[in-house]
């Protein structure tokens, strides 16, 4: 669908309060800090949606029932920012530059594809942003999403 302008924090409150029950039965902590300065920008509003759900499952899953997940966001000049934070395991750093890849994953069969990061790697690349992650192994792990308030022509 094509990008409308539209509001990151009501896509990311839709996303929390769809998979709500997930977390709750787990005994997870969804903690939200949602600026409350956003501009609407351009978004393919299903498909944003489907990154958010892909960060959210994989925190999920690394928290595995006792932690915390953090979701932010706020402006960062003529960008917008998207973090989810999880108190989880962290990643490894032998795998980082693997875990974008289509099928990389290092779950069991029935828990993962392998395809959450990479196709959440190419919405936003189609909104002109980008996507990254920081760890701390053993510790978190955060990745970050950085949308543009203007679409940039490519
Ligand atoms: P899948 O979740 O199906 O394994 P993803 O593309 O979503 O595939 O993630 C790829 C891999 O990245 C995961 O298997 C896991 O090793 C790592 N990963 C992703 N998110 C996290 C996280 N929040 N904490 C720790 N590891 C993560
Ligand atoms: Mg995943």
């Amino acid at each position: 669908t094509e990008p409308r302008p539209a509001s990151l924090n009501q896509v990311v409150e839709e996303v929390v309060q769809m998979m709500g029950h997930q977390f709750r039965k787990r005994g997870i902590r969804v903690e939200l800090h949602l600026a409350d300065d956003l501009p609407e920008i351009p978004l393919d509003v299903e498909r944003i949606k489907q990154v958010v759900v892909n960060l959210l499952m994989n925190a999920r899953q690394a928290v595995n029932g006792r932690g915390l997940v953090r979701v932010t966001t706020r402006r960062d000049g003529d960008d917008l920012e998207m973090r989810v934070w999880d108190d989880g395991p962290g990643i490894d750093p032998a795998i980082r530059d693997k875990i974008f890849d289509p099928f990389f994953s290092t779950k069991s069969p029935g828990e993962g594809t392998g395809l959450g990061l990479s196709v959440s790697y190419g919405i936003v690349q189609d909104h002109g942003g980008d996507i990254s992650v920081e760890s701390e192994p053993g510790q978190w792990t955060e990745f970050m999403v950085r949308l543009p308030r203007e679409r940039k022509p490519s």
